[in-house]
């Protein structure tokens, strides 16, 4: 018998999960000739989430959970979730049930017989987001398909389903600063996007904030692009060659009329100018220079303090 495992990573969703657990499972259950298990993967909630994920497992046999020592972010959860995982394929669902787990026979059948080795999903609308955030999501996405040849879906959710070599591929990469969304892409493989309108989460409120987004896109633009220290190169070279121009215009009109007092005004804008494109270009490498200082360290992505099946891991 196949088998099919859901990924589920979760931070505070003691009320959502209940709900998604009865909506996945009516869903599987409907699933001819596959077993079905459900990974939860507490990603060190700070409410009751993990007596939930306790009572679950007592109630639904197919429930494994792993918690972390504390919130690592989504994507270690995922990570954590996919190495727990034996399915044949793997599905990577949110906890509120904006990923509608009635999706899924349509998006194991592209699997099964279509020979796709990845199916997505994206949301063909942004109803019941802010317009603002909406706004920039798109800027987002059009900034990194335009510096990055990894080209990434706007409105793609992580809401995915893989098949076995497309999940040991993904366990594989050993990056510490995981932009999931990219990696999914980098990784390749046949993939099927499946549309569907936007769903509002079911309970609770969603993690994300202005400020996580914003710093998520720039992890997202460094983790997949160099793109802007080529940009910081060009930058300075059209500085150079504009303050060589300058530099000469300047030295034959102080030859020819002696007058150098004058012009303080425009020196100060100068000076101002280039040290803001300079902190620019210094913060675009610092960008790098962080990342390779994480990635050097080598930590784990997560620890786990406890999991369903007593063993440490
Ligand atoms: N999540 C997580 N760790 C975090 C933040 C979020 O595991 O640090 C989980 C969360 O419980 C949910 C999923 O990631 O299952 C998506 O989060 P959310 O619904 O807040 O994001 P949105 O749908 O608003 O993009
Ligand atoms: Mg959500």
């Amino acid at each position: 018998m196949s088998l099919l495992s859901l990924v589920v990573p979760c931070y505070n969703e003691k009320e959502a999960l209940p709900l998604f657990m009865e909506e996945a499972l009516k869903v599987t259950s409907t699933l001819s000739d596959i077993d079905t298990e459900v990974i939860l993967v507490n990603d060190g909630s700070k409410d009751d989430t993990l007596d939930v994920m306790r009572e679950l497992k007592e109630k639904y046999p197919c429930v494994r959970y792993i918690s972390f020592s504390r919130n690592f972010g989504k994507e270690a959860a995922i990570l954590a979730g996919l190495a727990a995982s034996r399915g044949d394929w793997t599905a990577v669902m949110d906890a509120d049930l904006q990923d509608p787990p009635s999706l899924l026979p349509e998006m194991l059948d592209a699997i099964r017989n279509e020979g796709y080795d990845c199916v997505g999903t994206r949301r063909s609308t942004r109803t019941g987001e802010p317009p603002i955030r909406s706004f920039f999501a798109r800027c987002f996405y059009k900034l990194i398909n335009r510096m990055s040849s990894t080209k990434l879906v706007d409105g793609a959710r992580d809401f995915k389903l893989l098949s076995r070599p497309a999940v040991d591929a993904l366990i594989a990469l050993p990056e510490v600063n995981r932009f999931s969304k990219g990696l999914y892409e980098w990784i390749g493989f046949r993939s099927k996007w499946i549309e569907f309108r936007n769903v509002e989460r079911v309970a609770g409120e969603t993690k994300w904030s202005f400020w996580s987004l914003l710093k998520y896109s720039i992890e997202g633009i460094v983790s997949f692009t160099t793109s802007p220290l080529i940009l910081s190169a060009l930058l300075g070279l059209i500085f150079m060659f504009i303050s060589l121009v300058t530099l000469i215009t300047l030295m034959v009109r102080q030859l020819i009329y002696h007058n150098s007092v004058s012009g303080w005004t425009s020196m100060v804008c100068i000076i101002l100018l280039l040290s803001g494109v300079q902190l620019f270009c210094l913060g675009i490498f610092g960008q790098y220079l962080a990342k390779m200082y994480t990635e050097i360290k080598k930590r784990p992505h997560y620890i786990i303090s406890e999991r369903s099946d007593g063993e440490k891991k």
